[in-house]
């Protein structure tokens, strides 16, 4: 794994007209990194289940086609931003999978965050088919996809990323290239691990200060710059009004799912079990989640898990 990162390059609109891209979900964050192909001049054919998805992706200038086989016809490059594992696997598998509908010699990337060996799985059956596959999860969340300043977390062959690089410098700023077919979905889920820890640690530790008498804002400022420092203090702080702009001070609107970040620690935990890995802490964190999820927030924002940590 050579865990390279590379400057994509986003804004030098070398959009090669000879590219027809195909893309599938377009959701929270497909539809807007679908408007930024076709802002930089890729000619992008899009499908969703939802038509919700559809009329937003439409008025984001994106062109819109009835079906997912429509939207591969004559693509040299086909996306997918997808839920979970099941939907990427019914998606390209099987007799009616579209891997048996897109063109040879076509480059597939799978940008949803899902199961390594899924992973792998699309991939082989791809390859079986004469198709180059990367898995390309992302970090940046809503903003960045809109923003066009995406991470990309690379898994495959280095010849397929390079054929890709123009097209997810579209969409995005970075791009590290982590090993073979799987391994950007592994080092996905252990950057989720870690965010998804820090995040619940930094509420504890607001509760038990708020709990002595302490100001939020002041202990929040104090750790922003001593060794309990982290994105989620400095921020997505979790505590409501410590940052006007956080998904805390907006009643945990917006952001990343709690039931998002539940799937993801989830596969971490999945991940750990295929090598035998200890996670204590990843699989503590999954279990804080999923009472988070339970008690009614499984759509707030992952900050909302504060609302637990919270002491009477
Ligand atoms: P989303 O639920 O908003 O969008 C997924 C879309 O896929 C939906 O519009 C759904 O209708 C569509 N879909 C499902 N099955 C389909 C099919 N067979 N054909 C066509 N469309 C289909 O989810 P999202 O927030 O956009 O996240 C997508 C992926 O990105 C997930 O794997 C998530 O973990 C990951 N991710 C999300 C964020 C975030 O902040 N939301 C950040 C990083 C990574």
């Amino acid at each position: 794994m050579d865990g390279n990162a590379t400057d994509g390059n986003a804004t030098d609109g070398h959009a090669s007209a000879a590219e027809r891209i195909a893309f599938i979900g377009l959701g929270h964050m497909g539809g807007p990194m679908a408007a930024n192909l076709v802002r930089n001049g890729y000619a992008v054919a899009a499908f969703d289940l939802s038509e919700a998805a559809l009329a937003a992706a439409r008025s984001a200038g994106v062109t819109v086609v009835p079906s997912a086989a429509a939207a591969v016809e004559g693509a040299s490059v086909v996306i997918a931003m997808l839920p979970a594992s099941r939907h990427v696997e019914s998606l390209f598998l099987g007799e009616d999978g579209l891997l048996a509908r897109i063109a040879a010699g076509a480059l597939v990337i799978d940008c949803s965050t899902i199961a390594p060996a899924s992973a792998q799985r699309v991939a082989e059956a791809a390859q079986a088919r004469g198709l180059a596959m990367i898995d390309a999860p992302v970090s940046g969340g809503t903003a960045g996809a809109a923003a066009g300043t995406l991470t990309f977390i690379v898994g495959g062959e280095a010849a397929a990323l390079e054929r890709a690089r123009p097209v997810l410098s579209a969409m995005g700023r970075n791009i590290f290239h982590m090993g073979t077919s799987g391994s950007g979905q592994v080092a996905k889920l252990c950057n989720n691990m870690a965010l998804g820890v820090i995040m619940a640690v930094t509420g504890e530790a607001l509760a038990l200060g708020v709990s002595h008498g302490l100001d939020p804002q002041a202990l929040s400022a104090m750790m922003a710059v001593s060794t309990g420092r982290s994105w989620a203090t400095e921020v997505c702080n979790p505590w409501p009004g410590v940052k006007p702009e956080a998904p805390a001070s907006r009643g945990y609107t917006g952001g990343f799912g709690s039931d998002l970040m539940l799937k993801d620690l989830g596969l971490a935990v999945e991940a750990a079990l295929q090598v035998g890995a200890a996670v204590p802490l990843g699989e503590l964190a999954r279990n804080l989640y999923a009472l988070n999820s339970r008690a009614g927030r499984g759509g707030l924002d992952f900050s909302s898990v504060q609302q637990l940590l919270m002491n009477p």
